[in-house]
């Protein structure tokens, strides 16, 4: 995993001395500081390379925060770069939407409490490396299965193509009304620009329809594209009238209200409350909430309990923690446990929460799309991870096609089942790493002495299997027994270690399956497995349809 690797963090201020400071607070290992003391010089160094946050002031002559933010979005090699404004501008300043206009992810304000700079940058620093470590995953996976990697694009690229059409059709439906009214009275304003009385109205029906749009927007923007309802009787969109389940957990009665107060009066949030550990544990376990608000102290423990149990049992219900005053040193352990967020209480407003909604879900969201993705390459992936050999499933999907394929063509087909001798003792004298890495090279030896045109799979734990597509038994019989000598000869190695294996392989042809079924090919090559294990193991059985049973063919204990 490239986690390992420092993250860039870029520190833009014209003041030196700021800059000095908000390093000395932020220096700790694995992150590597820049410094720019303008705009333009952040632009450059943003483009040089790649950044987990930058920490924007907004006030600098020249160029400001709002323009280098501006011009960072505008550009989709840097677009993706959280930014954090440094401001003394007021909290409630509507200039505040400026900069949520601009691209900004938070705000920090002036003079900045240390705990909560270092708290902030470290929430943004710890999704960056999950996200990293999100994408090393995927990228591993993709590497092991390279064989599928266009189909699986395919794939990936479907589902991403049908998510963004459902968005397509919900988003314009939704829009549309609103957008014909704003259109509408625009033109009405232009014929009627001389009569300033009905201008008025015209200007209050366009706000009227603006302020409908942004409230689509920001639906649009924390939206569960799994959730659906019937369009046109035909078809189903996106539902945008969802409503965010958010569970509040706190004690105290005053400081629900701070929370309780704002929440309310949105429609589109649904609020459950709990007073103590006990019962929000409960509740989270049975209902699915979109978000926690988790008060620090509550009546039974702490927070940081309700945050290790969903890990420990994991649960991925996203948690902001919500810390009294003075509480701002849980705030870097809080995201190490889990959280994805943290508000101190002095600084609950209305902006504050929703930012803090807003961000929350659609950092969730992310996260269940990055592990959908990943969860279907594996499901998508045909190879064993340990042995690079072709996996179970894919094995059983071979099967049958070379059965039907031999049939169709009336060619011949064996089946090669290999099963390695006590093995469990290996692991039991060796460990298990060093049968690990035996099983590796057993994949390694089956590929020296087969075919290319031989599949070879891992059928189980110390299991594999060869099917053999045109070919006459006894050939196959010999290449098996080739295989035997081989690892017989072999010396295993793992460490200081030595130690040899033997393997017993049953043998089977299809023409001599009672019932021409994947499970009847595989049952009758596990019986002349069964007879080659039962007369002494190390040695190679096909099984024998003449006699009804499995016939030794040759017994060699030589090697
Ligand atoms: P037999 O000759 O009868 O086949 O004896 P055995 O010990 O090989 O057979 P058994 O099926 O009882 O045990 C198989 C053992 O293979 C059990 C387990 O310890 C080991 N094994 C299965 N999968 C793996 C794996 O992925 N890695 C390692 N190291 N060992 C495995
Ligand atoms: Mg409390
Ligand atoms: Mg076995
Ligand atoms: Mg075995």
């Amino acid at each position: 995993m490239g986690n390992k690797q420092n993250l860039n963090l870029l520190l833009v201020d014209d003041k030196p001395a700021n800059l000095k400071a908000l390093e000395t607070v932020l220096r700790q290992p694995e992150l590597s500081i820049f410094k720019a003391e303008s705009g333009n010089r952040a632009l450059e160094l943003v483009l040089e390379q790649d950044f987990a946050l930058v920490l924007l002031d907004v006030q600098m002559p020249g160029m400001d925060g709002y323009e280098v933010a501006e011009l960072m979005r505008g550009n989709k090699d840097t677009r993706h770069i959280p930014i954090i404004f440094v401001t003394a501008i007021n909290e409630e300043d509507t200039q505040i939407f400026k900069g949520y206009e601009a691209g900004a992810v938070d705000f920090l304000f002036k003079p900045l409490n240390p705990n909560i700079l270092l708290g902030k940058v470290n929430i943004f620093l710890e999704l960056h490396r999950q996200k990293i470590a999100l994408l090393d995953a995927n990228s591993e996976l993709k590497h092991a299965n390279s064989k599928i990697q266009a189909q699986q694009q395919a794939v990936i690229e479907e589902e991403r193509l049908k998510v963004l059409l459902q968005m397509a059709g919900a988003t314009a439906h939704e829009l549309n009304q609103p957008l014909m009214a704003l259109l509408g009275n625009i033109e009405l304003m232009e014929m009627f620009d001389d009569q300033p009385d009905k201008q008025m109205r015209f200007i209050h029906r366009i706000k009227e329809a603006g302020e409908r749009i942004s409230e689509i927007v920001k639906k649009i923007q924390t939206i569960r594209h799994d959730e659906v309802k019937p369009y046109d009787d035909k078809s189903m969109i996106i539902n945008l009238d969802q409503k965010i389940n958010i569970l509040c957990v706190e004690d105290s009665d005053d400081d629900f209200q701070l929370i309780g107060d704002i929440l309310v009066k949105h429609d589109w949030i649904t609020m459950t409350r709990a007073r103590d550990l006990k019962s929000s544990w409960k509740l989270i376990r049975k209902n699915k909430y979109d978000l926690v608000f988790l008060d620090y102290v509550i009546k039974g423990g702490t927070g940081f309990d309700v945050l290790s149990r969903l890990n420990k049992e994991r649960i991925d219900t996203p948690v902001v923690m919500v810390t009294g005053q003075g509480d701002e040193m849980l705030a870097s352990k809080t995201i190490q446990l889990g959280a994805y967020d943290y508000l101190p209480k002095s600084k609950v407003t209305e902006s504050a929460i929703l930012r803090v909604i807003n961000n929350t879900l659609e950092r969730a969201r992310l996260r269940m799309e990055m592990k959908k993705a990943q969860d279907k390459i594996a499901e998508m992936s045909i190879l064993d991870e340990l042995t690079q050999l072709y996996n179970r499933r894919y094995f059983n999907e071979a099967l049958e096609r070379e059965m039907s394929k031999a049939q169709r063509y009336e060619s011949q087909l064996v089946l090669c089942i290999l099963d390695l001798d006590h093995f469990k003792k290996i692991n039991d004298v060796y460990g298990h790493p060093a049968g690990d890495k035996a099983l590796n090279e057993i994949g390694r030896l089956l590929e020296k002495c087969f075919r290319k045109s031989d599949l070879l799979c891992r059928y189980g734990g110390e299991e594999f299997a060869v099917i053999i597509p045109n070919t006459r038994s006894d050939k196959a019989y010999t290449a098996c027994d080739r295989f035997r000598k081989m690892v017989a000869r072999n010396v295993f190695r793992y460490r200081h270690m030595e130690f040899k294996l033997t393997v017993s392989v049953g043998l089977a042809r299809l023409e001599d399956i009672p019932a021409e079924t994947v499970d009847g090919f595989i049952e009758i090559a596990d019986r002349a497995l069964y007879e080659a294990k039962t007369s002494g193991r190390n040695r190679v059985a096909l099984y024998d349809i003449a006699k009804m049973s499995v016939k030794t063919e040759r017994e060699s204990k030589t090697v």
